[in-house]
């Protein structure tokens, strides 16, 4: 992969929702380009890639259960993100 994955794409990514040659051209392609390494790298993207999740499955879903279960999810993975930084 020359060009710099689109948005959709890296939040694929970070979720590992890519197929594996999908996934292997973004590796590739993080080792050269250093604008999409950082946006990666950054929590920001994190952050960014939770919310979406997060109205995704609100929209998707009127199950509460569900909606509280992915809420935990989400705390889940802030708190980790922020034990990190
Ligand atoms: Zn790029």
């Amino acid at each position: 992969m020359s060009e710099c994955a689109s948005s959709f794409q890296m939040m694929s990514f970070a979720r590992g929702d890519l197929g594996r040659s999908a996934t292997q051209a973004i590796d590739a392609h993080i080792e050269t380009c250093q604008t999409c390494a950082a946006a990666i790298a950054e929590s920001d993207v994190h952050e960014r890639l939770v919310e979406a999740l997060r109205e995704s499955e609100a929209s998707r879903c009127d199950n509460e259960n569900a909606v509280a279960m992915f809420e935990a999810a989400r705390a889940a993975i802030l708190a980790a993100l922020l034990d990190r930084s």
